[in-house]
């Protein structure tokens, strides 16, 4: 009963949290384009970027929310692939390597001899759970030193072992465990001095869960924490030199975009990025509409919303490929759902790529820059 009662929780605070995103979209969007396009005065401007940063700060709060909810009704899968462990440590590095430049804190990361450069996981699960840590490891400790060491388990060498060591302000023994409970945080809500959410220790505990490790934190309460989280090692790899073609730049002519989606705000939001950054967009509202503009022009990208009247996103997208063959402008899918899995179902579907919103521009330039030649 009480399981029951728990999934229907779960599954309520997915739905919820995923359907106030929508919204959202619209109030990050907008602000977004006020601070970038608009004349403002000092005034203004200070007011128009309070409301940028609470709408970030709002998104942060539901994502979290959305993620833990997920994976609590069970409804997370990992993706795995062959990745290099190296890559994605440093990666997590870069994350927080402003702010502990800041208060002059050293990073050094170590990987044991023994450990395999390339491991099969959930690369990005894996960088979320070591940038959680290591966020919390710059966010309370002003000086001194924060350490990744990675090893292979002592009694069972199928384990990856990685300690993140900080020499802050360190965690009273009593609360080692809780903290691992969502919402907690050590001072009382009211009297918070450090921002987060206090979901970030609960998230990772039940990554770490669904990669067969433990993780857990140690700490005499003056010199500082360290979080130890294990991952089991499915199957070993051969090294891989493939270049990651995501990465690579280059300059983007102006492009001719169609975008399909209903919400007339998301449209607006959309439209009026695209535009100052000097593309040409066409808008429809639905996937017969979309499927016609794209018959009668030739378009350099395509942005799909999935759910729209009349005809969704996957059908359009399908006649699309269907009439231009290998001609067929690149079809981005573009959806509220924030949900790990649901880039790979698009992909699988037929899509060139998948994208969230809310849309951001850095995230636009990267597609225009992959996709429009
Ligand atoms: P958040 O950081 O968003 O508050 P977390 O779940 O990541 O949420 O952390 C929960 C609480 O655990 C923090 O608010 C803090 O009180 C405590 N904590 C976590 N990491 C550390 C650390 N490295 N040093 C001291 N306290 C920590």
């Amino acid at each position: 009963d009480r399981r029951i009662h728990e999934q229907s929780k779960s599954e309520f605070l997915a739905m919820m949290s995923h359907e106030i995103r929508t919204p959202m979209n619209g109030v990050v969007g907008m602000t977004d384009i006020l601070l970038d396009h608009t004349e403002l005065n000092e005034e203004q401007r200070g007011y128009v970027e309070i409301i940028r940063k609470s709408g970030d700060t709002l998104l942060n709060i539901i994502n979290d929310i959305l993620d833990l909810s997920k994976i609590e009704a069970g409804r997370t899968e990992l993706q795995e692939d062959t990745f290099e462990l190296c890559k994605c440590i440093n990666e997590s590095f870069a994350v927080i390597s402003l702010r502990a430049e800041q208060n002059h804190l050293e990073l050094s990361s170590t990987i044991n001899h023994g450990v395999p450069d390339y491991i099969y996981g959930d690369a990005e699960r894996l960088k979320q759970v070591l940038i959680n840590l290591l966020g919390n490891a710059v966010k309370f400790t002003s000086k001194g030193s924060i350490s990744v060491k990675v090893k292979l388990g002592e009694q069972d060498p199928s384990l990856l072992v990685f300690t993140v060591t900080d020499t802050g302000i360190g965690i009273e023994p009593a609360q080692l465990n809780e903290i691992f409970e969502p919402f907690a945080q050590i001072d009382s809500f009211m009297a918070r001095r450090h921002e987060g959410t206090g979901l970030g220790l609960a998230i990772s505990r039940r990554i770490i869960g669904l990669m067969g490790g433990e993780i857990y934190a140690e700490s005499d309460g003056k010199s500082g924490s360290s979080f130890t989280f294990t991952i089991r090692l499915k199957k070993t790899v051969a090294p891989q030199t493939q270049e990651n073609h995501l990465h690579k730049r280059q300059p983007v002519r102006e492009a001719s975009i169609l975008i399909a989606e209903d919400n007339h705000i998301n449209q607006l939001v959309l439209t009026k990025t695209l535009e100052k950054m000097g593309h040409t967009i066409t808008t429809v509202t639905n996937g017969i509409d979309a499927v016609q503009a794209a018959q009668s022009k030739r378009f350099d990208l395509i942005l799909m919303d999935l759910h729209m009247p009349i005809m969704n996103g996957f059908d359009a997208m399908k006649l699309i490929k269907e009439e231009h063959k290998e001609n067929s402008p690149p079809i981005i899918a573009v959806t509220a759902n924030a949900l790990k899995g649901d880039r790979e179902k698009c992909l699988t579907e037929g899509m060139d790529e998948y994208i969230s919103k809310p849309i951001k521009r850095d995230v636009v330039q990267r597609l225009l820059n992959q996709f429009v030649k």
